[in-house]
């Protein structure tokens, strides 16, 4: 087989999506059935790519809700920065220039044996391959006090939609001297940054609005991601106004009393003016319910193709998903739905299986100008995935250089969205 270059992998995969140069269907020849469970960030890019890359493929995406809310960047419409409108997105373009049959509805079960999944409100359909991206659940039974129902009156917000737009009025009906507290949750989560990226953009709205309020984040941890950037950006924007308690200070988070609205933790008890609890996390209640997660409450797939450990047929890809190294993240979401795509047509046509190229870059605001970033690839190796290449922004860097990463950011959303949702 001839080896190409990452960047001849790159031109030859653009010129199929462009082009719709996959493989074609003989005359009489029945297409190959792929269902794709859940549209957020994995599950659109999956159906795109697989539509994209093979017309003998027919690609079902089935999603609950009409429109997708995007986590990333609601920590800016927290701050005031930008609409919820803005960071939605729905699924026209997928259906009418990729050919994809979009079922607003729910998958409520997979049938490994009849290769059936079946819908709350529709028939069962038929599959050849199944690729399941259904995000995060919340695990409720880990933080004594706090659940579904409570969710309406402290909100996690780590789902976007009315959940952050109900934080948002929390924090505008908030009187200002008040304290907002952020519970930050164990590892692993959705988006390692983006807790403390919260509390950088309502520590920024707080100094326009309310400037005497505080923000006080307990963390289930010790330590957290790009500590060292967070600290000086607090230090330099928002200077006593941001208190950090990591775990072994206040001896772990005990309880949450949701109408005190207080935080329990083993040394003392904190009231909040208004609360944002994060609760610890495990992959998508669709992937619990089917057989697909582990005793670590998340889904190992296969390195190279993400198919399940543990049912052959169906892929799991994004936040879902127990991928070694990889962060929980959109970028990572996409990257991972492409490898699977490509897998998955390798498998149901006569074209080529290429080696998966997976990555990340994550964006993280600590101020509307001030942003930073990292950049990391990975390769499948020894049975996981490992980390072969990181860059991340330094402490150091000049106010222009930080300019610029928050205008690439803002980029970035404009190119990665239209990448996922057409
Ligand atoms: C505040 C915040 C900021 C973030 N910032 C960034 C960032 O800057 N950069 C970045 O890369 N990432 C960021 N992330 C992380 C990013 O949002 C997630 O990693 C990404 O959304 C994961 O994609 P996913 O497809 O796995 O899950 P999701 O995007 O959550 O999609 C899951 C979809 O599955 C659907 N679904 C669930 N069950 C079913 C079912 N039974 N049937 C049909 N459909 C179903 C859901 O309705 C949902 O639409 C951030 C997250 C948060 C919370």
């Amino acid at each position: 087989m001839k080896s190409r270059t990452r960047r001849e992998f790159g031109c030859l995969t653009g010129a199929m999506v462009l082009a719709g140069l996959g493989p074609r269907l003989a005359a009489g020849e029945a297409k190959a059935k792929v269902v794709v469970v859940g549209g957020g960030i994995g599950g659109a890019t999956a159906a795109k790519y697989l539509a994209a890359s093979a017309r003998t493929i027919e690609v079902t995406l089935v999603e609950p809700k009409p429109r997708y809310t995007t986590c990333f960047f609601s920590n800016l419409y927290l701050a005031g920065l930008c609409s919820l409108e803005s960071l939605t997105h729905g699924y026209e373009t997928l259906a009418q220039r990729y050919g994809i049959n979009v079922i607003h509805d729910s998958v409520t079960a997979v049938d490994p044996v009849g290769k059936t999944v079946g819908l709350k409100n529709g028939p069962k359909l038929p599959y050849d391959r199944v690729v399941v991206a259904p995000g995060i659940a919340f695990n409720y039974e880990a933080l004594a006090g706090y659940d579904e129902a409570a969710t309406q009156i402290i909100p996690h917000a780590w789902n976007a939609g009315p959940q952050t737009q109900l934080l948002r009025r929390q924090l505008e009906n908030m009187e200002d001297g008040g304290v907002f507290v952020l519970v930050a949750p164990p590892n692993p989560f959705r988006c390692p940054p983006a807790p403390y990226e919260r509390a950088s953009l309502v520590a920024y709205y707080f100094k326009q609005h309310k400037p005497h309020s505080r923000i006080l984040i307990l963390d289930a941890k010790d330590s957290f991601n790009a500590q060292d950037l967070f600290l000086d950006a607090w230090e330099r924007h928002y200077r006593g106004m941001i208190e950090w308690l990591p775990a072994q200070f206040t001896g772990g988070i005990k309880a949450i009393d949701v109408k005190e609205r207080s935080v329990k933790t083993a040394s003392e008890t904190f009231k909040a003016a208004v609360a944002n609890i994060i609760p610890p996390q495990m992959a998508g209640q669709f992937a619990q319910q089917n057989g697909l997660v582990d005793q670590s409450g998340w889904c190992p797939i296969d390195p190279i193709t993400f198919e399940s450990k543990l049912q052959p047929g169906i892929h799991v890809v994004g936040d879902a998903s127990s991928a070694g190294d990889m962060p929980k993240s959109a970028f990572v979401a996409n990257s991972q739905a492409k490898a699977c795509a490509f897998a998955i047509t390798a498998a149901l046509t006569t074209s080529e299986r290429q080696p998966p190229h997976l990555f990340n870059t994550c964006y993280t605001f600590l101020s509307p100008d001030d942003a930073v970033s990292n950049a990391v690839s990975f390769k499948p190796a020894a049975g996981t995935i490992k980390i072969i290449d990181n860059f991340v922004s330094q402490v150091q860097e000049s106010v222009e250089t930080r300019h610029r990463t928050a205008r690439e950011a803002q980029s970035w959303y404009a190119a990665f969205t239209r990448d996922t949702f057409g």
